[in-house]
């Protein structure tokens, strides 16, 4: 699928305002704690830098504009963006969560968050009936992450909030594996978007962030407040970078997302590969509703090595262009082992019953050349 065009020349100029004192054309960044006050209580908007920042308002504007939403918000981690979602429950309230959700955001809920009296339930969000079974007045969130992680299905996101609508629930998506430049959930009727910019935002391994996203004026409100008052800001230069990475955004996922698909089909067609998972190939379980609700696949895809979990270490041992890593989402291709690395915290009986087993390998695509990619990819596969 192609990239909405407007995306190209909207992530370029995202956040960007000239500095009015200099006309620097990129944000100064803005290394101070405090501002000077005329008398006290009179400031040109800001006071103290946990509660704004110049170059983390830009950088939040930007937020704002590529994902199309009214408000953008900025935290140190995509974790830390996830707990102040969760900060406006209260004792009581029940959350309907994607049974195969991002290992840290289960382990957030279940380790974190649990014991002060929420009710997390997770389900399977692609079986309808079991998400309307488990609807009840005391339902105040359903949270969605759609392609998942790692087994990239992918979930009906204009059906999910019309049921969290149903019963006055807010609807969130975790955005981080589709980027706003292939789905846009606010537009399909979800009321939070939270990304860990760790991933495709950033774009080059090296900063861990988060944002969240929301048009209504008084949930901005709140969730800036959970910000001021808790304090999970990232610093004035991990902003700039990040504001920086916006502007490649377009042109690094249409790379990201040619390379998937270049390797999803070599593997579907590899004698040893027993499944692939990437909603792009037509023959994938999420096909049509990707199609239906994304703009493009992106980057990441998964599979089942046919072979004993000693022949999956070898395999990928064996990657010399791919490095086994977790993380995803940066210039160069990642492989990792969901079971052993970034699953390693699901509950056994639910990375089993999810297919995260020893033989599921997961890959980011880079933005290398395809050709590199799948040579590297049929060297490990054969070599031994
Ligand atoms: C990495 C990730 C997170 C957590 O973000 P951090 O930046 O690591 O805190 C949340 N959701 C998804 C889908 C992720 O991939």
């Amino acid at each position: 699928m192609a990239i909405d065009p407007k995306h190209y020349t909207k992530v370029v100029h995202a956040g960007a305002n000239p500095e009015p004192l200099t006309g620097a054309i990129m944000p100064p960044i803005f290394m101070t704690s405090t501002y000077v006050q005329e008398e006290p209580g009179v400031h040109k908007g800001y006071d103290y830098s946990r509660a704004d920042n110049p170059t983390r308002a830009a950088y939040e504007t930007a937020l704002a504009e590529i994902e199309s939403a009214r408000h953008g918000l900025a935290f140190s981690s995509g974790l830390a963006a996830e707990q102040a979602i969760a900060q406006l429950l209260s004792p009581g309230a029940r959350v309907i969560v994607s049974d195969d959700v991002y290992g840290g955001t289960g382990r957030l809920f279940r380790r974190l968050y649990a014991k002060y009296g929420i009710d997390f339930q997770f389900i399977d969000l692609s079986d309808e009936q079991a998400v309307k079974a488990a609807l009840t007045p005391e339902t105040k969130m359903l949270w969605v992450e759609t392609p998942s992680n790692p087994t990239m299905k992918v979930i009906d996101i204009r059906k999910m909030a019309a049921h969290a609508k149903s019963v006055g629930a807010l609807t969130v998506v975790d955005n981080t594996f589709a980027t706003p430049i292939f789905q846009s959930p606010l537009a399909l009727g979800a009321d939070i978007v939270v990304h860990s910019t760790t991933k495709y935002i950033g774009g080059h391994s090296d900063m861990i962030g988060g944002a969240l996203m929301v048009n209504d004026d008084a949930l901005f409100q709140q969730l800036k407040f959970v910000q001021f008052a808790a304090g999970a800001v990232p610093a004035p230069l991990e902003c700039f970078l990040l504001h920086r990475s916006i502007k490649t955004l377009a042109v690094r996922m249409q790379q990201h997302e040619r390379n998937a698909l270049v390797i999803a089909e070599m593997l579907s067609q590899h004698p040893k590969v027993r499944k692939v998972y990437y909603p792009g190939l037509p023959s994938d379980a999420g096909h049509a509703l990707a199609k239906k609700q994304m703009s493009g696949y992106s980057g990441m895809v998964s599979f089942d090595h046919g072979g004993s979990y000693a022949e999956v270490v070898s395999f990928l041992q064996r990657l010399k262009v791919f490095s086994l890593a977790e993380s995803l989402g940066g210039v160069e291709s990642l492989a990792n082992h969901p079971e052993r690395m970034t699953h390693a915290s699901v509950p056994e009986d639910l990375r089993r019953k999810l297919g995260i087993g020893p033989q599921l390998v997961r890959l980011s695509a880079g933005i290398e050349h395809s050709d590199d990619l799948v040579a590297d990819l049929r060297q490990a596969l054969t070599g031994g």
